[in-house]
């Protein structure tokens, strides 16, 4: 068998954003903008180009790149980051969180995650011959429980991934949460990933707990980035990882040899545009104002609405609409209706359904209208 992952089968992503085209569908599925970045932005990476910018850039990033992140970063959560040993760029949140996990994960190694999960978590554990311990939260609220945590820690547990705000639910970690995370990894000398690609995107004034925020958890941390999320460039793939110096050596091992360094004209002009801090403070009014025009649009629909509180996705609960599974009923409405979301089942260990599908609100006002009309009519 040639195999190292025979349950792993093709993104749910891909496979919904392809479906979507197939069927000349509304793409809700596949969480990325159909809005332009600041042309500005745009602007600094072909300026980046036309200055020469083209060859490798340094292993762990542009040291320029490194300084304003650890700036941005003391600005928000007051930790100081160091820009030569403690942040490496990296080609988005994914390539940090598959080095992350190459870099600790040994087998038998047991990894603690939060269900429905982000789809890459899993498989990279154990590809490193890691085991995957899932802990289902629940709607509508998806809190954790941290007794039942405390329960699953095994003398094998290594490290626990958490992800606020959350992918898929739109739920966010409280400073009590962040505080009961830290006293059972201090505890049970644990290391954590802490996923927050979604860190600029939280809304009714609440506040973002990032690790970085508590000092023996950001010890113990890899926090991971993504700028595609923040600047509305999914494709460009660049993000960063913060971490404590023993940590970062370790991550650096990895990161040099699974991609070395990434693109370098992206990194000069990221450097630049993250000095104007407004350029990422206004994200969490300009989603929150995309989230309510899209519920308010769907207000009068047949879909149950559970509250979202980050991120760019809106949980929609089917149940009172149809008996089919979540799979069949998206697939059904990406053909018929036209209209294409992502079933979240597909983020739990058993596949369990609860009859909700995940839409993306990182929409023009005009394409959410045009959703809107749809999902009024199911
Ligand atoms: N983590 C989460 C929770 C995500 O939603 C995503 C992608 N949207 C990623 C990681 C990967 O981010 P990137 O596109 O920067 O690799
Ligand atoms: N993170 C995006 C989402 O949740 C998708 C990224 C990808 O396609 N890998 O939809």
């Amino acid at each position: 068998m040639i195999t190292k992952l025979p349950n792993v089968t093709t993104s749910i992503f891909a496979v919904m954003s392809k479906m979507a085209a197939e069927y000349n569908a509304l793409n809700l599925s596949q969480g990325f903008p159909n809005f332009k970045s600041d042309p500005l932005l745009i602007e600094l990476v072909n300026k980046a180009m036309k200055d020469g910018f083209n060859q490798y850039a340094p292993m762990p990033g542009d040291l320029g790149l490194r300084e304003v992140i650890s700036e941005k970063t003391n600005l928000l959560h007051k930790k100081v980051y160091h820009p030569d040993t403690e942040i490496t760029v990296t080609a988005g949140a994914t390539q940090a969180i598959f080095t992350a996990i190459a870099a600790i994960i040994n087998k038998g190694d047991e990894a603690i995650i939060f269900t429905p999960a982000y789809d890459c978590y899993a498989p990279s554990i154990e590809l490193f011959g890691g085991k995957t311990i899932p802990i289902q939260l629940k709607a509508p609220f998806y809190q954790v429980n941290w007794q039942e945590v405390e329960h699953k820690i095994t003398p094998n547990t290594k490290l626990i991934i958490i992800n606020s705000p959350h992918n898929p639910s739109g739920s966010i970690f409280s400073e009590e949460d962040m505080l009961q995370l830290q006293e059972l990894v201090v505890k049970n000398n644990l290391l954590v990933i802490s996923d927050e690609v979604y860190e600029h995107i939280i809304f009714d004034n609440l506040t973002h707990f990032s690790a970085a925020r508590f000092p023996e958890l950001s010890y113990r941390s890899f926090i991971i980035a993504s700028f595609g999320k923040t600047f509305h460039n999914t494709g460009w793939k660049m993000g960063y990882c913060l971490a404590s110096e023993n940590l970062m050596n370790e991550f650096k091992k990895v990161h040099q040899f699974n991609v070395f360094s990434v693109n370098s004209p992206m990194q000069k002009a990221l450097a630049e545009y993250l000095k104007t801090p407004e350029n990422y403070l206004n994200l969490p009014h300009f989603y929150q104002a995309k989230r309510d025009v899209f519920l308010e649009l769907i207000k009068n629909s047949r879909f149950k609405i559970i509250p979202s509180k980050g991120t760019y996705f809106q949980m929609l609960d089917f149940s009172e609409i149809s008996q089919e599974s979540d799979i069949q009923f998206t697939e059904r409405l990406t053909k018929e209706n036209k209209i294409a979301m992502i079933p979240t089942s597909v983020f739990n260990t058993h596949k369990e359904d609860f009859k909700q599908i995940r839409v993306c609100f990182a929409k023009t006002d005009e394409t959410l209208k045009e959703a809107a009309t749809i999902l009024n009519a199911i």
